[in-house]
């Protein structure tokens, strides 16, 4: 059993019902251990796109780091993203953002996320639930943090 922390986001359609659905989707991969809350926040990357809405789980499973990145891509299609511009606006992303504290370097996976020290909108909810990466978040402008905004208590 590994413990993986999971983000989420959303910024098309219904982005909070989205990433509830996502949620609930990916108690079928383990167990599901913790829930952020949900989060707005200002679009990364390219500025001028929908805010996102955003979230994390702490999910404990058997499927190794590949494994679980497959189920993730699965479950990004049945919740109906397409393939769309890098950073571009979505319905449902699903990253790794943490696999029992390892450090995997692969062309198509690499833990902890390759963009994880730059992303409040991903550190924000992570601390929720994982306090280990608090000095990682302390070490954001401070601008960054504040753009994101506690929008829901967790769900279930
Ligand atoms: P991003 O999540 O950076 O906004 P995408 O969701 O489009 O962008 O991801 C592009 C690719 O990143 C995926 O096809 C996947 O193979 C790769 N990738 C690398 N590391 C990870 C990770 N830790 N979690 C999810 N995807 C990852
Ligand atoms: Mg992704």
């Amino acid at each position: 059993m590994a413990r993986a922390y999971v983000g989420l986001g959303s910024n098309l359609g219904d982005a909070e019902a989205n990433v509830r659905a996502a949620i609930e989707r990916l108690g079928c991969l383990g167990t599901l251990r913790a829930t952020s809350s949900l989060y707005r926040s200002a679009p990364w990357g390219r500025r001028d796109q929908p805010a996102f809405v955003n979230a994390a789980v702490a999910l404990d499973t058997e499927l190794d780091p590949h494994a679980l990145l497959a189920e993730l891509k699965r479950a990004e299609r049945e919740l109906g993203r397409e393939v769309g511009e890098r950073w571009g606006p979505r319905l449902i992303d699903l990253d790794i953002l943490d696999y029992e504290g390892r450090t995997l370097e692969g062309v198509e996976l690499t833990v902890p996320h390759r963009h994880l020290a730059q992303r409040a909108f991903a550190l924000v909810p992570l601390t929720e639930i994982a306090p280990q990466y608090r000095a990682l978040l302390a070490r954001l402008d401070p601008e960054a943090r504040a753009e994101v905004v506690k929008l829901a208590p967790p769900t279930g």
